[in-house]
C-alpha cells in the first residue's frame, strides 16, 4: 500500500471541500472495496476523507411510502432495522446476505453504489425499486445512475448522502452467490408497485440492468411459471471462470421465479 493522509469529515459540505482541495483524494466509507484496491496498489489516493462519522449520513427514516437510508449506513444496520424489515423485507434480506459479518459491519450502501461493482447486490435493489440516489447537489434516478462497469453518473467530487426507496406492494431479491466471496454470480431483484413490475439483474453483465422481457411477462401474469417461461438473450452476458454466459442467462428467469415465489406483500 502506498502512503496516504487521512481525515474525518464532520459534515457533507466539509467532505466535499476537502476532496476539492486535493485532486488525488478519495472518500472513504467502510473501506471494504477501496482498501483492498489500495493494498493491491491498484489505487493510490493521496488522502482518504472518511465520511462515516457524518451524523446526517447515518440516518434511517421509514414511513409508509418511503425508506430513506443515509449513505454511511452499514449493511448490518439495514439488515437489522425492524422498520425496514417490516415495510421492505426484500431490501433487509438483501443486506443480510452481503458478504460476511465483517463486510456487513463496515460496508455501506453509499460505498457500494459509488463503487458499482458489476456483482454487487445493492445496485439491483436500487434499480429494481426505482430508487433515487441523493447527493450533496442533486437527485439521480436509478435509471440514470448506473453507467457501466464501476462507473456511475457521479461527478468525481460528488458525495452520495442518502438513497430513497419507494415502498412497493411487494419485492424480493434472490442471489446465486459465489461461494468464495458471496458476491452475486447472478442476483435478481423483483418489485411490484404502483408503476408496474421492475426486474433488475446484477452479476450477469458489465453492470446492473433491467430485464425487460421478465418485466413484460410478469406485468401480464405475476406468477413463477410466467417468469420461468422467459428466455434471456445471453449474447451480452459475462463468461468467466465461475460461469458461462449461457448459464447466467439460464439462472436469471430461475431466480426471478424464486423471487416471485418468495415475495411477501407489504414490501
Ligand atoms: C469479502 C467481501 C465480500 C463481499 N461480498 C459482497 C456481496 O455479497 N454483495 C455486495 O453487494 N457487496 C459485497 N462486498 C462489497 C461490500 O458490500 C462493500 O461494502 C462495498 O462494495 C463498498 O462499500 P464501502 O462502504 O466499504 O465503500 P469503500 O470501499 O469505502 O468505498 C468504495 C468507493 O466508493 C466511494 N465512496 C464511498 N462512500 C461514498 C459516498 N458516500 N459518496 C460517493 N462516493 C463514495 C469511495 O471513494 C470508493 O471509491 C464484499 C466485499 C468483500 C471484501
Amino acid at each position: 500500500m502506498y502512503a496516504f493522509d487521512y481525515q474525518r469529515a464532520s459534515d457533507a459540505k466539509a467532505a466535499v471541500a476537502a476532496l476539492n482541495a486535493d485532486s488525488d483524494a478519495k472518500y472513504l466509507a467502510g473501506g471494504q472495496s477501496l482498501l483492498p484496491t489500495m493494498r493491491l496498489r491498484l489505487a493510490q489516493p493521496s488522502q482518504l476523507i472518511d465520511v462515516t462519522r457524518i451524523a446526517a449520513l447515518k440516518e434511517i427514516k421509514v414511513d409508509a411510502k418511503t425508506v430513506t437510508i443515509g449513505a454511511a449506513v452499514c449493511h448490518a444496520d439495514v439488515a437489522g432495522n425492524a422498520d425496514i424489515q417490516r415495510v421492505l423485507p426484500g431490501l433487509a434480506g438483501l443486506a443480510a446476505n452481503i458478504g460476511d459479518r465483517q463486510v456487513r459491519a463496515l460496508g455501506t450502501i453509499g460505498g457500494s453504489l459509488a463503487n458499482n461493482d458489476p456483482a454487487a447486490c445493492y445496485p439491483a435493489a436500487v434499480l429494481g425499486l426505482n430508487a433515487t440516489v441523493v447527493t450533496d447537489r442533486r437527485r439521480i434516478t436509478a435509471d440514470d445512475f448506473f453507467v457501466g462497469m464501476y462507473e456511475t453518473a457521479l461527478e468525481p467530487d460528488e458525495l452520495i448522502t442518502a438513497v430513497e426507496f419507494p415502498v412497493p406492494e411487494r419485492s424480493a431479491y434472490e442471489k446465486f452467490h459465489n461461494p468464495a466471496s458471496h458476491f452475486a454470480l447472478v442476483g435478481v431483484f423483483v418489485a411490484k408497485g404502483a408503476d408496474g413490475v421492475r426486474v433488475a439483474v446484477t452479476g450477469a453483465a458489465s453492470s446492473v440492468f433491467r430485464a425487460t422481457a421478465l418485466e413484460q411477462a410478469l406485468s401480464a401474469n405475476f406468477t413463477q411459471a410466467a417468469a420461468r417461461a422467459v428466455t434471456i438473450d445471453a449474447s451480452t452476458l459475462n463468461t468467466d471462470m465461475h460461469a458461462s454466459a449461457d448459464y447466467r442467462g439460464h439462472l436469471i428467469p430461475v431466480l426471478a421465479a424464486r423471487a416471485v415465489g418468495g415475495i411477501s406483500s407489504g414490501g
